[in-house]
């Protein structure tokens, strides 16, 4: 074991070499990383992962049809529900399945996943962190030592990434940061003490769950010990709540883009003006429904290719969020070409008997557990009932997972609430064609119906 975490650290270290400085490389030699991976990755996928062996002899592809980023289109779109249906038929044969990490997302988009990550794809992941910590730096003061209070589940992937590394590698000193985890469980009352008494530099949690937090300081007026940074991942923070902590908390906000099923797509810098796509690891394609390439600077669905993960190998792969790729390159300097703030991603808070709010993400965790789950919709209608939806496989035990969602939501609300639930074949999409997994009829702000904007 000591063996493997002294491999794990050399190569960490190795991998950490150039990274700081990485964006603000000339975008040719930036676009030569990126195709060299391409041409890696397409001839390992074609040698090792049942999949992309069968698609290519049926479409009469080989690797070497593949030199640049843009040939990845040459392969069909791979489809979230296909990998809903046979995960593992995406894995690498390279190493038995329990050498990877397995991680299952309950999923902002309501169609839980499951994908496999290679302890050197996790390594390489942590070392590209290193692009986004001279922009942390600027506004903590410091590049390493600094307090962070993180806002989230026990049971979410980064936690478990934390944990699975830690066996396998030692943290150079440099990487180290002092970490305090607090839960999006509790009320934002009890957390805001807590932060108060932990005094971090940066506070990090979902853009919802900041939603909820500062539309309770706002509404309280309460004392509240002010970060320098705040940082969240992109499930949706709407404008007015992003200007009220920057503007009425002078806090300053950055977030990063990041999916289960690639874990650094993108980073915001300090002119916040979009997120720099890290193109060389996860290049990206903007496509409209039917997969057709969208002109540059309009909105279409975000189709990713993951260059890192050598367990799940996922290429043109539609990830299911909606953005746009901006044309202008940003002031900051860095080549990394710019993405608009990925949109719909937010779900409604749920309202709890005794008038609070719960984050969604106590839902997401319940169907986290369900792989038998392909699509849910939670419909809140009142503070105590509970509609739910259900696209399930054909082999699904509807009776017995019906029983376990139903205790599910019993542990997390309390038993004095009444669950309906209903397998069906499908769920409406909204107009921009998403699903919303957590609908609340009896929604309120969480600025209380203040409006910011
Ligand atoms: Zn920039």
């Amino acid at each position: 074991m000591i063996a493997a975490r002294l491999y794990g650290s050399v190569y960490l270290a190795v991998h950490l070499r150039g990274q700081a400085g990485y964006p603000f490389r000339p975008l040719a030699a930036i676009e030569r990383d990126r195709d060299r991976r391409v041409r890696a990755m397409v001839a390992y996928a074609y040698r090792l992962v049942p999949y992309y062996r069968e698609t290519m002899d049926r479409l009469g592809l080989r690797p070497a049809d593949f030199r640049t980023a843009a040939d990845l289109a040459r392969l069909p779109i791979l489809e979230r529900d296909q990998l809903q249906r046979d995960p593992e038929y995406f894995v690498s044969t390279a190493q038995p399945l329990d050498r990877y990490l397995r991680l299952r997302s309950g999923g902002s988009t309501g169609a839980p996943r499951t994908i496999y990550h290679d302890v050197r794809a996790l390594l390489q992941n942590r070392a590209h962190a290193e692009r986004e910590s001279p922009i942390i730096a600027r506004f903590v003061g410091r590049r390493w030592g600094y307090r962070m209070a993180s806002v989230g589940s026990p049971l979410s992937s980064g936690q478990e990434i934390g944990r699975f590394l830690g066996a396998r590698s030692f943290t150079p000193p440099s990487l180290r940061i002092e970490r305090q985890a607090l839960s999006l469980f509790d009320p934002p009352e009890e957390n805001v003490r807590r932060i108060n008494v932990l005094r971090p530099d940066i506070l990090h949690s979902y853009g919802s769950y900041l939603e909820v937090l500062f539309g309770y300081l706002h509404a309280s007026g309460e004392s509240f010990h002010r970060p320098k940074l705040i940082t969240y991942t992109s499930d949706g923070m709407s404008d007015s709540v992003r200007r009220l902590i920057e503007q009425e908390f002078h806090i300053p906000v950055l977030s990063t883009y990041q999916a289960i099923e690639a874990l650094r797509i993108a980073f915001e810098c300090e002119q916040h003006l979009g997120l720099h796509l890290n193109v060389d690891l996860y290049p990206l394609r903007i496509v409209d429904e039917n997969g057709r390439d969208r002109p540059l600077g309009e909105s279409g669905d975000i189709v990713i290719s993951n260059l890192v993960n050598r367990a799940t190998v996922l290429l043109n792969y539609r990830l299911g969020d909606v953005a746009t790729l901006r044309a202008d390159r940003c002031p900051c300097g860095r080549s990394l070409p710019l993405l608009s703030f990925p949109e719909g991603r937010s779900d409604d808070l749920i309202q709890l008997p005794g008038g609070g709010v719960m984050h969604p993400q106590a839902i997401r965790i319940i169907f986290t557990h369900e792989p038998q789950v392909w699509q849910y919709q939670v419909m809140q209608e009142t503070a105590t009932r509970f509609r739910i939806a259900i696209v399930a496989s054909p082999s699904c035990d509807r009776a017995q997972t019906s029983v376990r969602v139903r205790e599910g939501f019993i542990r997390t609300f309390g038993s004095e609430i009444q669950v309906e639930i209903e397998f069906v074949d499908s769920i409406p999409r909204t107009r921009g064609g998403k699903v919303r997994p957590v609908l609340s009829l009896c929604q309120q702000s969480a600025l209380s119906g203040q409006d910011h904007g």
